[in-house]
C-alpha cells in the first residue's frame, strides 16, 4: 500500500497515470540514495544507469563524519558500516609551517560523534543501488539515458541494453548524472565554472605504508601541494595527490595509467608523504588525474527537473566534500517530497537548501585551498598574517572536518580565520 504523499498524484498536474513518481538519472551514491529512501516511503522509483557492472572511475572514498551523519539519516549508515565500510576515527593532519599535534579523535570531537566512514567507491555504489532495489525500486541497469524534454510531464529517452528505444513520462525527473551531467544541458541549466586551480590524482594501493587507524592529511603550502589517504577494508589504501596547477595547464598535465605511480610517488613524497610508504605499495586499481575546479548549477530544480550529487554541484575533490554532499541532496530532496504533495513547491525547496549547503562548502574549502594550498605570493602574505594567530588560537580553524556546511561561513568566520579580526 502507497503511504501519503505518494497515493495522491494532485489532480492539476496530469490526468492519467504514471507507472513511476520519478526517475532518477543515474545510480551514483545521489541518484541511489535517493531511489533507496524514497522506495522505503512508498514512492514508485525508477532508476536508469548504464553501468552494469561499476569500475573504478577513481572517485570519492572518505565520507567525513557530516556525511556520515546524512547517511544515518536517510538510514544507510549500517549498511554501508556492514557491507565493506571502514570507520575511521582518527584524523591526522600536517600542514607545512604548523607544528603538528596528535591526530584528532573524530568521535570525541565532532559533533555527531561519529567515526568517518571510508569504502571502496565501486563497491558501495553497489551496495545502495542493490539496497535501493531490495526497497522497490525498480533499477534498469546498461540503460543509456539519451535525453530528457522538461515539462509538468517531463519525457525520458533511453536506449536499452539490445538497442531498443523506450520513453518514461514521470512526474519528476531527478538528474544524478555525475560531474559530466548530460541532464544539465537537457534541463537548460545555467553551469558556473570556477578557473582550474587543483589537479587532483588518485591511486588505489595495496601494501601502503600509512598508518591504517587514520585519515592522513598532509598540506605542503609551499609547494602548493597535498598528500591524503584514506584506509579501506582489506588491506587496500585510497590515496590522493593534488597539487595547484600554477602554470595554469587545466588539466593537460596528467597521471594516468599504471607507469604514473613513479610520478604519484615523487609527487606525494614531495608534499610530505614518508617515502618509506611506497617501499611496499602495490597498485590494484587504476591511477587517474582530474581538474579539481568547482563546478555547479545555481537553483538546480527546473521545469520538472531536479539536479543532486555532482550534478548539481562537483566539488574540489582535494576537499573530499562530494559524497557527503550527495547524501545531504537526498536526504534534503527525499525530505521536501514527503512533506510535500506539491512537488514543484519541494523541489524549489530543495534547490534552496542546496545552494545553502553547497554555497558553505564553496566558500569554506576556498579559503583553506587559499590558506593551506596555495603558493602564489598573495596567498603567501595571507598565510604571514593568520598562520602564527591560528597556532596561537586554534579555535580560528573553521570546522570543515566536523561540521561542514554547518561550520560558521560568514564575513566574520572568514576575517577570524584569516586573522583580519586584529588589528
Ligand atoms: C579524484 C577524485 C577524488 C574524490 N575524492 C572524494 C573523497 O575522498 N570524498 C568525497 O566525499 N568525495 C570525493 N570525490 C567526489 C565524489 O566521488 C563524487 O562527489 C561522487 O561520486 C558523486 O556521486 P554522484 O552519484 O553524484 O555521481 P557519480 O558517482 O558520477 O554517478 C553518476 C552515475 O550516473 C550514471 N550515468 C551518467 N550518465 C548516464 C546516462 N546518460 N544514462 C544512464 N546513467 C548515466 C553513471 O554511470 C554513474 O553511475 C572525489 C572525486 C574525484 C574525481
Amino acid at each position: 500500500m502507497l503511504t501519503r504523499p505518494f497515493a495522491q498524484v494532485p489532480a492539476w498536474r496530469w490526468r492519467g497515470s504514471v507507472r513511476h513518481d520519478l526517475a532518477v538519472v543515474g545510480g551514483g551514491i545521489a541518484g541511489a540514495s535517493l531511489a533507496y529512501a524514497l522506495a522505503r516511503a512508498g514512492a514508485k522509483v525508477l532508476v536508469l544507469e548504464r553501468e552494469t557492472a561499476f569500475r573504478d572511475r577513481v572517485r570519492g572514498e572518505q565520507l567525513h563524519c557530516w556525511g556520515v551523519a546524512e547517511a544515518r539519516l536517510l538510514g544507510l549508515h549500517e549498511l554501508l558500516r556492514a557491507q565493506g565500510g571502514h570507520e575511521v576515527r582518527l584524523w591526522s593532519s600536517r600542514v607545512g609551517g604548523l607544528p603538528s599535534g596528535s591526530p584528532r579523535d573524530l568521535v570525541d570531537t565532532t559533533p555527531h560523534r561519529l567515526p568517518a566512514l571510508n569504502f571502496h567507491h565501486p563497491e558501495m555504489q553497489e551496495v545502495v543501488l542493490q539496497a535501493a532495489e531490495a526497497a522497490g525500486a525498480e533499477v534498469r541497469r546498461g540503460v543509456v539515458v539519451q535525453g530528457v524534454t522538461p515539462g509538468q510531464r517531463p519525457l525520458i529517452r533511453v536506449r536499452t541494453p539490445g538497442g531498443a528505444n523506450e520513453e518514461f513520462d514521470t512526474r519528476l525527473v531527478v538528474g544524478a548524472d555525475g560531474r559530466n551531467s548530460a541532464c544539465r544541458g537537457w534541463g537548460g541549466f545555467q553551469v558556473h565554472r570556477e578557473p582550474d586551480r587543483m589537479i587532483v590524482a588518485g591511486a588505489l594501493m595495496h601494501g601502503y605504508g600509512a598508518p591504517t587507524d587514520r585519515i592522513t592529511s598532509i598540506m605542503d603550502p609551499a609547494g602548493g601541494r597535498l598528500s591524503f589517504s584514506a584506509p579501506l577494508s582489506r588491506g587496500r589504501c585510497r590515496s590522493y595527490f593534488a597539487w595547484f596547477d600554477v602554470a595554469g595547464s587545466h588539466g593537460r598535465r596528467r597521471l594516468a595509467g599504471p607507469r604514473s605511480l613513479a610520478d604519484f610517488a615523487a609527487g606525494s613524497i614531495a608534499a610530505g608523504a614518508p617515502s618509506e610508504w611506497f617501499a611496499s605499495a602495490e597498485l590494484i586499481g587504476p591511477i587517474a588525474s582530474f581538474p579539481g575546479a568547482d563546478n555547479w548549477v545555481p537553483n538546480p530544480y527546473r521545469d520538472g527537473m531536479a539536479l543532486i550529487g555532482d550534478a548539481a554541484a562537483s566539488s574540489d575533490p582535494s576537499f573530499g566534500a562530494g559524497l557527503s554532499l550527495a547524501l545531504g541532496d537526498a536526504r534534503s530532496l527525499r525530505d521536501r517530497l514527503l512533506a510535500n504533495e506539491d512537488w514543484e513547491v519541494a523541489a524549489r525547496e530543495y534547490a534552496a537548501e542546496h545552494d545553502g549547503r553547497y554555497g558553505a562548502v564553496r566558500r569554506i574549502t576556498g579559503w583553506i585551498r587559499t590558506l593551506f594550498l596555495d603558493p602564489r605570493p598573495e596567498a603567501v602574505a595571507l598565510r604571514a598574517r593568520a598562520l602564527p594567530r591560528i597556532v596561537a588560537d586554534p579555535s580560528r580553524r573553521v570546522d570543515y572536518v566536523g561540521l561542514g556546511p554547518l561550520a560558521p561561513s560568514d564575513d566574520a568566520a572568514r576575517r577570524r580565520l584569516f586573522g583580519e579580526d586584529e588589528g
